[in-house]
C-alpha cells in the first residue's frame, strides 16, 4: 500500500522546461495520470541502480497533493475543484457530448471513484495478452494501489444473499483502491517513484507535437503556460495524455496508422435511484457498496450504493469496438496553440443497444429484489462515464491496432502509449486498474529492451 499520510505536502520539485531542454533524456513520460504515473513508478523501481534520466511533462497545474476525498473539508464540494480543471469539450462533439478534458497533475485520478474490478475472463479472448499474464500484472497493480477486500457487515451479508438468490450470483462488495480513509491517486505513484530516484517533473507544460529524428532521438515540441515553445529530447517517449489527447498528438505529428484514433470505446452508462419505504435493512451507518459484475451472459456491470432509505446505481454496459467509432482532427478548428481540435464519430451498434435494454431490465430487477421503488433511471450521454478507451489500442495486426502488444506505436519503436487509449476492448468494467496493469507492463518492456 503506497498511499501515505503526508497528504498536505508535495515534496517533488518542479523543473522548468528551459532546464529540461538542456538535457537528453532516456525516457520522457507525457501525462501524470493513471497510465503515466504507473510507468514512472515502474521504471524508477526497475532502474533503481542504473539511474537513467527520466522526465515527466504534465499539461495541467498542481491542484492537490492527493485524491480530493483525502481532504475531509473538500469532500462535499469536490465538483467545484473538478470544474476548475475540466473543460466540457463534449459541448462541441454532438456524438460524444458527455466528454470532458481534465488537465491537472494527477489527471483524472484526483477525482475518480477508485472502483477497481478486473476484467472478466471472457474479455481476454481477443486480446494480444493472455489472461495469465494480465493476472500477473493485475496482482502487481492491486498490491501497489492497496486494493484490499473490505470487511462485510451483517447487513451487507443480508443484501448479498438476497441478490445472489435472485439471479445475481456474482454479487460482492466493490473493490476499491481506497483503504484506511485514504483514496489512491496517481500522485501516490509519483511520490513512490521519487523515493526511489529523482526525476524531472514539469507542470503547465503541454506537448504539442513529436518528431522522429534520424539519430533515433525523439523531439518534443512543448509549450509552457506563457505559450513559450521548448524542444525536449529523449530516446523513448511514453504518451499517457489520455485516450482523447494521445491520438490527437500522434495525428498532429503526422504519424498515421490505419487504427490511430479509431476503435473509440466507452461504456453505455445508466444512473438510477430507488427509495425504500422505511429503513429496509435497519440503520445503515456507512454506505454499503455492492458490485454486480459482468458475466459471460450479462455484458454489463452494476454498482450499488445503499444507504438507510435509498439506493443509487451506476451501471456500465459493454460497447463493441468498431473501426468507425473514431477521433479525427478538425483542420478548421484549432486551439490556442494552433493544434487542431478533435472531431468524434460515435454511435451505438445494435448489439450495444441490446446491452442497454438488458441493463435496464437488470436495474429494475435489482430494485425489486431489494424492495426499493424506482425514483429515476437515466441513460447518460456517451463520454459521461469518463471511460473513453481504445483509440491507440494494442494488438498484433497494425491494420487493426495502433500499437503492438507492448504499447509500442507501430512504425516507431521509441514511441509508446500507456493510458486508456491502449485498451484493445472496453469490457463492462471500470478501466483504470487494467490500464495501470498494462502501463506497468509497458514499463517492464522499456526496462528489458533499453
Ligand atoms: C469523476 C470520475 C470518476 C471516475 N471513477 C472511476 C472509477 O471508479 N474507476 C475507474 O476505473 N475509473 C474511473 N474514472 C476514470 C479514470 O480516472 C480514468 O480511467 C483514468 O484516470 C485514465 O487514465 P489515463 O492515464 O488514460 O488518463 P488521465 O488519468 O486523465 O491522465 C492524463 C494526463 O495527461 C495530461 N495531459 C493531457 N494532455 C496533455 C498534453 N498534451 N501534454 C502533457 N500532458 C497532457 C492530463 O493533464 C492528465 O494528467 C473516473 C473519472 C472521473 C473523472
Amino acid at each position: 500500500m503506497i498511499v501515505d499520510r503526508r497528504q498536505n505536502t508535495f515534496d517533488i520539485p518542479f523543473k522548468s522546461l528551459e532546464l529540461m531542454s538542456e538535457k537528453k533524456y532516456d525516457v520522457i513520460i507525457v501525462g501524470s495520470g493513471a497510465g503515466g504515473g504507473a510507468v514512472l513508478w515502474r521504471l524508477s523501481e526497475k532502474w533503481l541502480k542504473a539511474r537513467k534520466k527520466i522526465g515527466m511533462i504534465e499539461a495541467g497545474d498542481f491542484v492537490l497533493p492527493a485524491h480530493v476525498y483525502n481532504f475531509p473539508q473538500l469532500k462535499g464540494n469536490w465538483k467545484n475543484i473538478f470544474s476548475k480543471v475540466s473543460s466540457p469539450i463534449g459541448k462541441r462533439l454532438p456524438r460524444f457530448s458527455g466528454a470532458e478534458q481534465i488537465l491537472a497533475l494527477g489527471g483524472r485520478t484526483l477525482f475518480w471513484g477508485a472502483v477497481t474490478p478486473r476484467m472478466h475472463a471472457s474479455d481476454f479472448s481477443d486480446w494480444p495478452i493472455s489472461k495469465k499474464e494480465m493476472d500477473h500484472y493485475y496482482d502487481i497493480a492491486e498490491r501497489i494501489m492497496g486494493i484490499l477486500p473490505s470487511g462485510i457487515s451483517p447487513q451487507t451479508r443480508e443484501i448479498l444473499q438476497l441478490l445472489q438468490l435472485n439471479g445475481f450470483e456474482g454479487a460482492r462488495t466493490i473493490p476499491q483502491a481506497a483503504s484506511d480513509g485514504q483514496t489512491f491517486s496517481s500522485i501516490c505513484f509519483l511520490r513512490k517513484a521519487w523515493e526511489q530516484q529523482p526525476f524531472d517533473l514539469a507542470i503547465k507544460s503541454r506537448l504539442l507535437q513529436l518528431r522522429m529524428l534520424e539519430s533515433k532521438l525523439i523531439e518534443l515540441t512543448v509549450a509552457d503556460s506563457n505559450k513559450k515553445i521548448y524542444k525536449l529530447y529523449a530516446n523513448k517517449i511514453v504518451l499517457a495524455a489520455g485516450a482523447l489527447e494521445t491520438p490527437r498528438i500522434l495525428l498532429h505529428s503526422g504519424l498515421h496508422g490505419k487504427a490511430f484514433g479509431h476503435y473509440l470505446t466507452t461504456h453505455s452508462f445508466i444512473k438510477a435511484k430507488g427509495e425504500f419505504s422505511g429503513e429496509r435493512f435497519g440503520t445503515i451507518v456507512k454506505e454499503i457498496r455492492i458490485l454486480i459484475p459482468q458475466t459471460d451472459k450479462t455484458p454489463y456491470q452494476l454498482q450499488l450504493y445503499i444507504s438507510k432509505r435509498s439506493i443509487s446505481m451506476v451501471c456500465f454496459g459493454k460497447v463493441e469496438s468498431h473501426f468507425d467509432n473514431k477521433l479525427t482532427l478538425d483542420p478548421n478548428n484549432k486551439d490556442e496553440f494552433g493544434v487542431p481540435k478533435i472531431k468524434i464519430d460515435f454511435s451505438y451498434s445494435d448489439r450495444d443497444l441490446e446491452v442497454i435494454r438488458q441493463m435496464r431490465v437488470a436495474v429494475k430487477h435489482v430494485l425489486k429484489t431489494l424492495g426499493a421503488k424506482s425514483v429515476y433511471e437515466k441513460l447518460m450521454e456517451p463520454g459521461k462515464d469518463y471511460h473513453e478507451t481504445g483509440t491507440c489500442r494494442i494488438g498484433i495486426d497494425p491494420s487493426q491496432s495502433a500499437a503492438n502488444r507492448y504499447g509500442q506505436i507501430y512504425g516507431n519503436s521509441g514511441l509508446y502509449a500507456a493510458d486508456n487509449s491502449i485498451l484493445p476492448s472496453a469490457a463492462a468494467v471500470n478501466p483504470t486498474l487494467t490500464t495501470i496493469a498494462l502501463a506497468i507492463r509497458v514499463g517492464d518492456h522499456i526496462y528489458k529492451t533499453y
